[in-house]
């Protein structure tokens, strides 16, 4: 997807203009994959003003998933909150999505970096929905893929890591050549794990439904839903989901920062409900813009405004 450059970029504790936002070939991320961002997203209130929606929270993912790969982050989790908030005033940005993105620099090449810096980058851009607004209304096309989900013992899933987006981008690619819109990945018990940058869940009876932590990316997005549905009285299960009890579901949707609260109206060629956006979604996608917003002061500890 496009995205529209902003003026700054936050760059090893300084600002510096967005075309000297770049790193030498020997970067040994870019090499061997080793590295760790987050997206979070800022949304405009209905009061007027900015606020980033569940910082620490995205912080705090942020450094659990450098200690996973023993990464040190140079800087404290409070500075690097701050450095989101001003990397969005100083680019003039009521909304948008930012990513801290923590990678290790050029020196030793080789599978043991010991001096490589640890370098960090705060960038900011306008963010649309990413599964398109469309999708968010009539819900989207998913396809399960033929790539299986990692194992947290090959590639640890809690730790947003650069180079498992390796996964993510072969199944994305392969379901939308043909013609689904977002690809589902099944973790390699055959259980459904997690699309390829959203959380899922399915509604059966009235009971909210998705699958364990254990092979999947803690959603921040997912807990929120989580959340909002049971203090709406919703029960919430968290249960390994097999792929045949989700072409029988009344509902599915996915949770994602970058993708919010996508509806899914077809599973593999299989309709949905009655394929559109279901009641429970409606009712979780509506709480979950009222809290981004701030539209509703019980969720305002989620909120940091700039
Ligand atoms: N799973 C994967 C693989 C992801 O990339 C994302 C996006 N960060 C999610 C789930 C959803 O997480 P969150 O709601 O925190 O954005």
């Amino acid at each position: 997807m496009a995205f529209k450059k902003t003026e700054q970029i936050w760059f090893d504790g300084a600002f510096v203009p967005w075309e000297q936002g770049n790193v030498h070939l020997l970067t040994h991320t870019l090499h061997y994959g080793l590295g760790v961002f987050e997206g979070i997203r800022c949304y405009r209130c209905d009061d007027g003003r900015s606020a980033v929606f569940r910082l620490p929270e995205h912080i705090a993912r942020l450094y659990r998933s450098a200690k996973i790969l023993e990464m040190e982050i140079p800087y404290p989790a409070a500075q690097l909150e701050s450095v989101v908030i001003e990397t969005l005033r100083v680019n003039k940005m009521a909304e948008g999505y930012i990513r801290p993105l923590v990678f290790l620099g050029d020196g030793a090449m080789g599978l043991l970096p010991s001096d490589n810096p640890v370098r960090v980058a705060v960038i900011a851009w306008p963010w649309g929905a990413y599964l398109g607004e469309e999708g968010l209304e009539r819900g989207i096309r998913a396809k399960i893929s033929s790539y299986t989900r990692h194992h947290p013992n090959v590639s640890m899933t809690k730790s947003k890591t650069c180079g498992q987006y390796v996964n993510s981008i072969l199944a994305k690619r392969e379901v939308t050549r043909m013609g689904y819109d977002e690809a589902l990945m099944l973790d390699t018990q055959g259980m459904v794990a997690e699309a390829s940058g959203e959380n899922v869940f399915m509604v059966r009876d009235g009971v909210l439904k998705t699958p364990p932590l254990t092979s999947i990316l803690e959603g921040i997005t997912r807990d929120c839903v989580i959340r909002l549905a049971r203090e709406k009285g919703i029960e919430v299960v968290e249960t390994p989901i097999t792929r045949d009890e989700l072409y029988g579901a009344d509902e599915v949707f996915f949770t994602g920062t970058a993708a919010e609260v996508t509806p899914v109206r077809e599973v593999d060629d299989r309709t949905i409900g009655s394929g559109a956006r279901g009641p429970l979604t409606k009712t979780l996608q509506s709480a979950f813009f009222d809290a981004v917003h701030g539209r509703t002061s019980k969720h305002e500890s989620w909120l940091s405004f700039l």
